[in-house]
């Protein structure tokens, strides 16, 4: 590729402007998106994954990329988030449902009886959505830190 010196008239270097105005778009749209999470967790429609066929039904990416018939309060999840166990609340209300992570095959595994018949349930897709929103704050947190760290440099460089 040819090397194409930058426009520089009076010291204004169009390039760098143009890297500075699109990271800042870049960063003000991650930090759009980190403050929907909640509300996206919120909408029952809102898929988090794209199913992958090569993966087991009880995988986390084909989990999270259903649709529950209502969707489990986050603060539910929350504490169970470190440990990979969740105690998920019946939908009756009345007992709770016991959901693991299998952390080698990124799956759910939920004693209720409707996961046993179909490697899915109410439970599971519902742990699964919550790990795939967290999962994509802590990816959007990296980028906007990294934005964040360029934006620094740069202004260190133009200091
Ligand atoms: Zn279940």
């Amino acid at each position: 590729m040819p090397q194409v010196p930058p426009i520089d008239v009076d010291g204004f270097d169009l390039e760098r402007e143009l890297e500075r105005r699109r990271r800042q778009t870049e960063r003000r749209d991650l930090e759009q998106s980190r403050e929907n999470l909640a509300y996206s967790y919120g909408n029952r429609h809102e898929r988090f994954t794209a199913p992958n066929p090569a993966l087991p039904p009880n995988a986390i990416a084909n989990l999270a990329a259903m649709r529950p018939s209502s969707v489990i309060p986050l603060e539910e999840f929350d504490a169970g988030y470190d440990s990979g166990t969740w105690d998920a609340p019946s939908r009756n209300g009345e007992g709770r449902y016991r959901v693991n992570l299998d952390t080698g095959a990124d799956s759910l595994v939920c004693a209720c009886r409707g996961f046993r018949t179909h490697n899915h349930c109410w439970h599971t897709i519902n742990v699964a959505r919550y790990i795939a929103m967290r999962r994509q704050a802590v990816a959007l947190e990296r980028r906007i830190q990294e934005l964040n760290e360029d934006e620094e440099v740069s202004g260190q460089c133009a200091g």
